[in-house]
C-alpha cells in the first residue's frame, strides 16, 4: 500500500509518499512559500531533484502541484492518485479527546477546530491543509496523526498541574506533551535493540525545539512540554521551564503585554537569548569554540537542565534500561551527548565516548560503554514513517 505523508504549516507542505509494503520512500519534498509566492523541492530516489518557483495562492494549489509531480510521466513514480491508498497527516495537538491516530471525519474536524485556541501556531494550517487534501483527494481516507496522543497513558498526577482545579476542568490547562510520533518511534526502536518490551527508557528529542519524555512498558509517563511547547529544557529559541513568576515580572518591568512577553520567551530566549549569537546549535558550538563565554554558558545550561530531567525521570521510573538521543542535536552533536552522560555512572549510564566520537551519522548506534548498566543509544528519528504506518493500519 502506497501511503501520502502531509505535514502542512501556515506557509509549507511537507509531503513524503510511502511504499509501505517494504517501507520505501518513493517521493518527498517541500512546498514553500505558500499564499506569498511559492517554491517546490522534490526529490525521488536515483533522480535528480527538481526545484521549481511555483504560484501557490493556498495549500489546495500546493497539493494539486504535488500530485502532479509524484504522477508525471518523466518525474512521476505513480501512475494515478488512485494508487495512493491513504493520506496521513500531522497535527501536533489532538486536545483531550483525539488520543490515538484516527480517521478523520467532519466530527474529528470540528473538535480540532473547537481547540484551536490550545494550539494557535500549527492548529489552523494542519485543518486547512487536511481540507485542502480532502478537496482534492475526496475518495481517498484521511488520517490524523497527533503529536499529543503517545502521552494519553500519563497519570492524572503528572499531566494536572497545581493550581485550581477548575482552570482545568474550565479551559483544559494542563500537560498535553508535544513531539509524541518521534518519541514513540525512537522509544520502540530502543526496546526493540534492548530485546526487552516492558523497558525503561528516556528519549531525548534534542533539535531547534527540544523534549524528553519517560517510557515504560511501551507507555509514556512523563514528558517535559506542558500546557504548550514551551515547558521543559532550553530550545533553539524557547526558554523552556522558568519560575512561573518571571513572566509578569517582565511585563511589569518592560511595560509590555502578555502577547509581548509570550514572543521574547518563545522567539528570543533559549540558546539564542542566552548567547546573542544564534537559535542554531552549530553555530552556537563555533561561537563556543573560539572562546565566548554567553555561548559556552548557554551550552552548559542546555546540558544542565537535560541532566536534570533524565535524572528526575530515573527517580519517576525507579531505574532505566535505554537513554536515546534523537533529532537535530541529538542525533549529530557528538560533543553534547557526551557532555550530558558524563558523570552519570551512578545512573548506571556510561558512554563510550570513541565510539561516541565515531559514530555514523544516520543510524541507530549503541554508544553506551561495554558493561554499562543502562544502554545509550542514537537513534535517527522517522515521524513520517510512523504517520505512515498509523494510517496504513487504520485504513487496512
Ligand atoms: P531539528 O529541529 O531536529 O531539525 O534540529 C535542528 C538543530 O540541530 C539545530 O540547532 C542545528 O544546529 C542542530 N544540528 C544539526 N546538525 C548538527 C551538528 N552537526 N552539530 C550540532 N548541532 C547540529
Amino acid at each position: 500500500m502506497k501511503i501520502l505523508v502531509v505535514n502542512a504549516g501556515s506557509s509549507s507542505l511537507k509531503y513524503q509518499l510511502f511504499d509501505m509494503d517494504n517501507g520505501d520512500v518513493l517521493a518527498k519534498g517541500l512546498c514553500e512559500r505558500i499564499g506569498i509566492d511559492g517554491a517546490i523541492t522534490h526529490k525521488c530516489p536515483g533522480k535528480p531533484d527538481h526545484k521549481v518557483d511555483a504560484d501557490f495562492p493556498n495549500h489546495k494549489a500546493a497539493i494539486e502541484l504535488v500530485l502532479s509531480l509524484l504522477t508525471d510521466k518523466e518525474l512521476g513514480v505513480i501512475r494515478s492518485v488512485d494508487e495512493i491508498g491513504a493520506v496521513g497527516h500531522r497535527f501536533a495537538h489532538g486536545g483531550e479527546k483525539l488520543r490515538q491516530s484516527s480517521v478523520l471525519g467532519d466530527e474529528e474536524i470540528k473538535y480540532l477546530e473547537s481547540i484551536v485556541e490550545l494550539n494557535p501556531l500549527h492548529g489552523p494550517p494542519a485543518i486547512s491543509g487536511f481540507k485542502a487534501c480532502k478537496e482534492v483527494m475526496p475518495s481517498i481516507k484521511h488520517v490524523g496523526v497527533f503529536d499529543t496522543s503517545y502521552y494519553a497513558t500519563i497519570e492524572d498526577y503528572a499531566y494536572i498541574y497545581p493550581i485550581p482545579y477548575e482552570l482545568y476542568e474550565e479551559y483544559k490547562i494542563r500537560r498535553y506533551g508535544f513531539h509524541g510520533t518521534s518519541h514513540r518511534y525512537v522509544a520502540a526502536k530502543a526496546a526493540e535493540m534492548l530485546g526487552k518490551k516492558d523497558a525503561k527508557i528516556i528519549t531525548c528529542h534534542l533539535g531547534n525545539g527540544s523534549s524528553i519524555t519517560a517510557t515504560m512498558n511501551g507507555k509514556s509517563v512523563d514528558t517535559s512540554m506542558g500546557f504548550t511547547p514551551q515547558d521543559g529544557v532550553p530550545m533553539g529559541t524557547r526558554s523552556g521551564a522558568l519560575d512561573p513568576t518571571v513572566p509578569s515580572f517582565i511585563m511589569k518591568k518592560l511595560g509590555i503585554g502578555a502577547e509581548e512577553v509570550d514572543k521574547i520567551l518563545n522567539s528570543k530566549s533559549g540558546l539564542l537569548g542566552v548567547s546573542g549569537v544564534s537559535s542554531d546549535c552549530r553555530d552556537v558550538c563555533a561561537a563556543a569554540d573560539k572562546g565566548e563565554y554567553r555561548s559556552q554558558l548557554a551550552l552548559k545550561i542546555l546540558v544542565h537542565h537535560i541532566k536534570k530531567i533524565i535524572g528526575s525521570y530515573v527517580a519517576e521510573m525507579n531505574g532505566l534500561d535505554a537513554l536515546v538521543f534523537t533529532a537535530g542535536i541529538g542525533e549529530n552533536d557528538r560533543g553534547l551527548r557526551a557532555n550530558v552522560c558524563r558523570e552519570m555512572s551512578y545512573l548506571g549510564i556510561e558512554m563510550d565516548e570513541e565510539v561516541n566520537a565515531t559514530c555514523p551519522r544516520g543510524e541507530d548506534v549503541d554508544v553506551s560503554a561495554k558493561g554499562a548498566k543502562v544502554k545509550t543509544f542514537v537513534i535517527p528519528t522517522n515521524e513520517e514513517y510512523m504517520i505512515a504506518l498509523d494510517t496504513m493500519n487504520l485504513v487496512k
